[in-house]
């Protein structure tokens, strides 16, 4: 009885290990699917608990926009999805074999595909995988059917759009990276003070004291893109912001006027409009310093234009409006603003596609009680000390928030 017994536990336990083995090791869920529709374009939006393999294609008789997927389970309730389009329209899932799962939309128009990336969890979102179709001729359709358009390799190869997105941070203990950019330096002064003090020197030294209370809160890991007084080119700062894979970018300048009454601090984030004439002059005069130095920034601009439409910018976005505003409720407390202090306009160094970005303009140099209060210490610590409260309002605010 008792080798009855053991024989029947050691069936068992083959049994039971048996069919683990045979079941497919899914990592994930597609959990959720959003669809949302531009005029003739869709944006496609799977939500997954993980990341996983892909590859989106078309295929013809019918028209289908086909993802296949690897290594993931697929909710069958995200064929009853909300979101309504006439143009990838209504959505099926089935299984292929194994492991693989195959998400089916019934094309209602011809489309070609745009892009599909995958966007590590960031906020309250777990992981994405957003596909963008555009409504195409029927010519340009059948040039593309069969063909596998963006094929992940899964967590080797997050993305195929050539823009990290948002970097993927689900510890919010870990430490923020901020970059600290001090405008100007070496052969280039900036803006000339009302007693004649170099910008350059001003927003070293405040990009210093930055830091310095930046460290001692003992939750930011900070880099300066300058430490002395050297020329570095606008494009070459965004690179160093996005080499540390940073959190947030914050440029230091102190403006300048012809109307020496001019005063105040103003921070801004990018936009391709500016929000007024002197907000387009000042872009041009921060922008103007590369190509003196013979490096045109513009070059890069197909690119910047190609991520601006991205969903990667426009959380950027979002997040650098986000950080503006905080400035702006703690300078406020502390230090003069000009009326309309978060203002937009097209500046170089904050066009890094996807690290939220702002610049500050500490005040007017041209105007001598600000240069005086500029050139003092004391008051760098003050603006300082509201900056650092500003960013931790931000990334305390981040926690809680998702903007897209
Ligand atoms: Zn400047």
């Amino acid at each position: 009885m008792k080798r009855l017994i053991s024989t029947f536990c050691g069936l068992a336990l083959f049994a039971i290990l048996y069919c683990i083995m045979c079941l497919p090791a899914f990592a994930g869920e597609i959990t959720g699917l959003r669809i949302g529709q531009g005029a003739d374009s869709v944006r496609v939006v799977f939500d997954a608990s993980s990341d996983f393999h892909y590859n989106v294609f078309l295929l013809d008789n019918p028209k289908r926009l086909v993802i296949d997927v690897d290594g993931t389970n697929v909710a069958r309730s995200i064929e009853n999805t909300k979101d309504k389009n006439n143009i990838v329209g209504r959505v099926r899932v089935g299984t292929l074999d194994g492991t693989k799962k195959r998400i089916v939309f019934d094309l209602q128009k011809p489309v070609t595909i745009k892009k599909a990336f995958m966007l590590a969890p960031q906020s309250n979102f777990n992981w994405r995988l957003a596909i963008d179709v555009n409504v195409a001729s029927e010519r340009d359709f059948a040039s593309k059917v069969g063909q596998g358009h963006a094929v992940s390799n899964g967590t080797k190869n997050k993305s195929t759009s050539s823009v990290t997105p948002i970097k993927a941070n689900n510890n919010n203990n870990a430490k923020k990276i901020v970059v600290i950019d001090a405008g100007h330096g070496g052969h280039d002064p900036g803006a000339i003070g009302y007693s004649g003090v170099y910008e350059k020197n001003i927003t070293l030294a405040a990009a210093k004291e930055l830091k310095r209370q930046l460290d001692k809160e003992g939750k930011y890991k900070v880099f300066l893109t300058r430490s002395t007084d050297i020329f570095i080119p606008l494009r070459d700062r965004v690179k160093i912001a996005r080499k540390h894979n940073a959190d947030l970018f914050i440029s230091l300048h102190a403006d300048s006027a012809t109307n020496r009454n001019a005063k105040g601090l103003s921070v801004y984030t990018l936009s391709e409009t500016a929000s007024d004439k002197e907000a387009e002059a000042l872009a041009e005069r921060e922008n103007k310093v590369d190509i003196i130095a013979g490096v045109n920034m513009f070059e890069q601009s197909k690119e910047v234009n190609d991520v601006l439409i991205s969903l990667a910018q426009r959380e950027t976005r979002n997040r650098s409006s986000e950080f503006a505003r905080c400035i702006e409720l703690e300078m406020r407390k502390s230090v003069r603003l000009i009326s309309d202090t978060h203002r937009f306009a097209g500046f170089a160094v904050l066009k890094a596609p996807d690290v939220p970005s702002v610049l500050l303009e500490m005040g007017y140099l041209s105007n001598k009680n600000e240069e005086r209060l500029l050139r003092q210490e004391s008051y760098r610590r003050k603006l300082a000390s509201s900056a650092v409260k500003a960013i931790n309002r931000y990334f305390e605010d981040m926690k809680h928030k998702s903007l897209f």
